[in-house]
């Protein structure tokens, strides 16, 4: 059994994720989104997916990175094609 650090839930199927070396214990990837995602310093939203990393700031897509930094940020998933 392990014990969810968000909510506190014991729950035998509790799953461990380590970050910089920190290890983190949650019941469900909920939990897990609501301590480890980045939010989007322009919108507030969780960054859930790859979301958009410019000078350090995240966030949750070019849209939004585009507008908070001036930067011509893309989305990867385009310029991966
Ligand atoms: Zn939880
Ligand atoms: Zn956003």
């Amino acid at each position: 059994m392990a014990t969810c650090e968000v909510c506190g839930n014991e729950y035998d199927k509790a799953f461990e994720i380590v970050a910089a070396g920190q290890r983190h214990v949650f019941d469900c990837f909920e939990c897990a989104v609501h301590r480890m995602a980045p939010v989007c310093e322009h919108c507030g939203c969780k960054v859930v997916g790859h979301g958009t990393e410019v000078d350090g700031r995240f966030f949750c897509c070019a849209h939004c990175a585009r507008l908070s930094t001036g930067a011509p940020a893309a989305d990867r998933v385009d310029t991966m094609v």
